[in-house]
């Protein structure tokens, strides 16, 4: 057992994690943040990030504006047939790929005193005498607050017995996700969606000379190909004629595509055994929003601000977990909710083909889609 009782302990580091440590820290709390992989480490994500977290970003010491970053203002979504359209973002966003984002985090948080274990994995969070066990393989640490920022899914789950995994949600479709790094030509103020079936594709410019080129599929188009993710691309995602040309002629710079698995969008408890949950451990956006790295940043907001007043005794412990329940609720509850039903219309080729012809025509719902998947700065 760490002899050190520290104000708050964080199971994982991703942005909500990262995020949190650095303002609680930043704000004179001890912190123990532990993330099971080592940084600088690559993530499947789409790696575009909405505006609204890029004066909080900077607010935390990143400087982005320094950095040469593409900025991204408009959109192209094509359907399986290969029929496209190009709209203006009102906000738009900016491409980072997670290997620069996540490390340049971490070693913020470094500076500002969090306590940060790397390649240390959290087996279990018990709640007792009002604080948190937070165990590893290693050692068991006691926090007064503890947050789950463990991502989509995690043996955490399972260990904090959370209703999402019970088998009466389990008729959800579950989704793989794969992600290259690649060159290409490509208009770098541009994100591009090109549907095929059972799923979606963006690519993007990030940081260097690269870009991000990241899926989405039901698991069902896998298994269809023998689990040969080459031989899926071949014979579903080359269908569209964009991503059969990408596919063709774009380098591919790693030597292996990332992947993920068991993806689901099932609603999820925002408070597990008094653990606060923040990112995707507490709700996960489908990513054809392009949200959820915000979503997970402005969660680790408001939980800072709850906790803060926790710990200073301005607030009793029933307090914080009932004001944050709301206020995430509040923030996220309705755009996770059009994520849903955007990606349920994009699910099945025919309807993809009809929606994306319906929406190629009626340029302002489609603005008022994004926008409801979109929320302000912070
Ligand atoms: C295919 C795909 C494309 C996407 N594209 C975009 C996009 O373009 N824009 C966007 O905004 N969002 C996108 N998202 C969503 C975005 O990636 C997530 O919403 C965001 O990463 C959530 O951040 P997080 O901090 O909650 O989780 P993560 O970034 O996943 O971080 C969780 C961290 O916890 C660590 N961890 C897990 N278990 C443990 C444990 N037991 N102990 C210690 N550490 C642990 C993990 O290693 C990880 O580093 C996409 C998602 C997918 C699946």
């Amino acid at each position: 057992m760490n002899d050190q009782l520290f104000d708050c302990g964080i199971a994982g580091g991703g942005l909500a994690g990262l995020t949190l440590a650095i303002q609680l820290a930043g704000a004179g709390y001890s912190v123990v943040l532990f993330e099971k992989e080592k940084y600088p480490f690559h993530k499947v994500c789409g790696e575009y990030i909405s505006m609204e977290s890029v004066d909080f970003l900077e607010r935390l010491g990143l400087p982005l504006s320094a950095m040469d970053l593409p900025v991204i203002n408009e959109v192209k979504i094509s359907s399986p047939n290969g029929n496209s359209f190009t709209r203006k973002l009102d906000l738009g966003g900016f491409g980072i790929s997670r290997f620069t984002l996540d490390s340049a985090l971490a070693a913020i948080a470094k500076t500002k005193g969090v306590a940060l274990l790397q390649g240390t994995k959290v087996t279990g969070i018990v709640f007792e005498n009002d604080s948190f066990l937070m165990k590893t393989d290693q050692q068991t640490y006691r926090v007064k607050t503890a947050f789950g920022a463990y991502g989509k899914r995690s043996a955490l789950d399972k260990k904090l017995n959370r209703n999402f995994l019970n088998p009466i949600h389990r008729k959800e479709k579950n989704y793989v996700a794969v992600k290259y790094h690649v060159k290409t030509d490509f208009p770098p103020n541009r994100i591009e969606l090109h549907n095929f079936k059972d799923g979606y594709c963006g690519i993007s410019k990030v940081d260097g000379d690269r870009y991000c080129l990241c899926y989405l599929t039901d698991s069902k188009n896998l298994k269809n190909n023998n689990n040969d993710i080459k031989l899926m691309e071949q014979n579903v995602l080359m269908k569209n004629p964009f991503l059969k040309k990408y596919f063709t002629d774009a380098v591919i710079l790693y030597e292996q595509p990332l992947t993920i698995s068991q993806i689901t969008f099932g609603k999820k408890s925002t408070i597990e055994n008094h653990v606060l949950m923040l990112g995707d451990a507490a709700g996960t956006i489908t990513p054809l929003c392009g949200n959820g790295m915000s979503m997970a940043m402005h969660a680790s907001f408001k939980a800072f601000g709850l906790t803060d007043k926790f710990l200073k005794g301005k607030i009793t412990r029933q307090v914080l977990e009932s004001s944050y329940s709301n206020e995430w609720n509040n923030l996220f509850l309705n755009r996770i909710k059009t994520g849903l039903f955007l990606q349920h219309l994009f699910g099945k080729n025919l309807l993809t083909n009809i929606a994306i012809g319906l929406l190629k025509r009626t340029p302002f719902v489609t603005d008022k889609l994004i926008k409801k998947t979109h929320g302000s700065k912070f």
